[in-house]
């Protein structure tokens, strides 16, 4: 049988387009149907956009900073519309990007809502398209959870359009996009309270991470409401009213939730066509990013397996090298290194040590914490932590987590080290590059007392 395409992939995001380009450049007919903008979550409404607000909100410490090296700065003013437009026209500019390249690739964009209508047709406005073989890469979309007044809410979606800054904000929930956004705001002059179910922020991160974060940004002036759920929120003479399960409320100009992401599977005719998908609405794939209908591929946010844009990205051009260039292969989803663009940032690749404790007999830890250099004539009292986790059998370096200034730039390189096995023993014999933080990576030089091994001496 022919078909209209080889590939027919429904979502220009970060892991559609990297597969869509990569299979026209090995020979396949292609075609793209996205429903609004090329570059999907990441670079529209997440990572890229996300990233330039945190520049944005740093410079106001960097201007307190400037002083401590004789800097004399007159108070600084802000403008969100200005900074908003100017963030605009980058994603303009990178969403043009994307679509040169699928066009470049000699892929076909089809604008409109792909629907699956069999295991190789899509319908795209009412017109079918056939191919040998789909590819989902629908991303993800927020969750907001359903109480009364939940339509006053915004998400990370519209936190990014606002057509002025809120000057009083509450962010629900601790995860990355929580603690980001907090920072975000708090850097910019809002009054920011971050309200969170549990004790601690960045659940599933290293526990002295989340500790040395969620201290640093209390430093900074973020007001969090811990073991808090908020029961409804009305409007109010100005602004929201936020009504707390303490009995308490909270006066708000915006309110901000970032409780999760769900993968956009819905509506897509997915079920229909024999799709099985996974409790939470992922599609479930297999090691090569193929679902239970044979010709029918996934990758990025809506599996579910690791929700990062590099990860999608890996995941797409593998399965366009697997499928379209005779180059089969698969990702290796272990050690992946991430980042939190938190204020200040964290770095982290491998293992937590709960996680190493968890699977390892003996495990060594190393730990740093000081002030960095840039601090002292600064007079900032913010403090670097770093963390190496190791397998005092094999020596081998099961995980590495940084909080501090540079954090993501410098976990990136100790990301390839972990990834390749590296011993605490490569470590040490590493020469640092003075004076810098990233050094204490490889000068750590005595793990900290074990508390099983003391408790076995008493
Ligand atoms: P996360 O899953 O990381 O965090 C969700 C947070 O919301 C948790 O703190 C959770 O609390 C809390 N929560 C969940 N449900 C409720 C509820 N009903 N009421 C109150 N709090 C609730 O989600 P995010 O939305 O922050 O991010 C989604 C994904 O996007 C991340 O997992 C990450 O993969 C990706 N991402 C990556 C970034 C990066 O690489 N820098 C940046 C932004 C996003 P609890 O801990 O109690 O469960």
């Amino acid at each position: 049988m022919t078909y209209d395409f080889d590939l027919f992939t429904i979502g220009a995001g970060s892991g559609g387009v990297r597969a869509s380009r990569i299979a026209a450049g090995h020979g396949a007919r292609v075609a793209v149907a996205e429903d609004y903008r090329a570059g999907g979550t990441c670079v529209i409404r997440g990572c890229v956009p996300k990233k330039l607000l945190v520049y944005a909100s740093h410079v106001h410490e960097d201007v307190e900073d400037a002083a401590g090296y004789g800097w004399d700065i007159a108070e600084p003013s802000h403008s969100w519309e200005k900074l908003i437009a100017a963030k605009n026209k980058e994603i303009d500019r990178l969403e043009n990007i994307y679509h040169g390249l699928l066009s470049n690739a000699g892929a076909t964009e089809i604008k409109g809502r792909g629907r699956v209508v069999g295991p190789n047709a899509v319908e795209v406005d009412g017109k079918t398209y056939t191919a040998e073989r789909i590819l989902i890469a629908t991303g993800g979309w927020p969750v907001v959870p359903d109480i009364p007044g939940k339509e006053h809410a915004i998400t990370s979606n519209e936190a990014l359009e606002l057509p002025e800054m809120p000057k009083r904000v509450a962010i629900v929930g601790g995860g990355y996009i929580a603690v980001e956004f907090a920072g975000i705001f708090n850097g910019l002059g809002a009054e920011v309270t971050q309200i969170i179910r549990k004790d601690k922020i960045l659940r599933g991160f290293d526990e002295d991470m989340r500790d040395g974060l969620q201290v640093a940004m209390a430093d900074k002036g973020v007001n969090f409401l811990t073991g808090v759920n908020v029961t409804r929120i009305d409007k109010a003479d100005s602004g929201l009213t936020l009504s707390l399960d303490t009995g308490e409320s909270l006066e708000v100009d915006a309110v901000m939730y970032a409780t999760g992401r769900a993968p956009n599977s819905g509506n897509m005719g997915l079920e229909e066509v024999g799709v099985a998908l996974k409790p939470n609405g992922a599609i479930a794939v297999n090691e090569w990013s193929q679902t239970s209908v044979d010709s029918i591929f996934a990758v990025g946010d809506v599996t579910d397996r690791i929700a990062l844009t590099p990860v999608a990205i890996q995941e797409g051009h593998a399965f366009a090298d697997t499928f379209f260039g005779d180059k089969p292969r698969r990702v290796d989803h272990s050690d992946v290194p991430s980042a939190v663009f938190s204020q200040p940032p964290i770095g982290t690749v491998g293992l937590t040590e709960a996680e190493a404790r968890a699977r390892y007999d003996d495990i060594d830890i190393y730990r740093s914490s000081f002030r960095p250099m840039k601090a002292t004539l600064s007079g900032r009292q913010e403090r670097a932590v770093m963390k190496l986790i190791v397998d005092r059998n094999s020596d081998a370096v099961l995980g590495a987590h940084m909080l501090g200034p540079d954090a993501p730039e410098i976990i990136q390189g100790i990301g390839i080290a972990v990834k390749m096995g590296a011993t605490k023993a490569d470590f040490d014999a590493t020469v640092g590059i003075h004076p810098s933080s990233a050094e204490e990576f490889v000068t750590m030089r005595t793990p900290v007392p074990d508390p099983a091994r003391s408790e076995a001496a008493e």
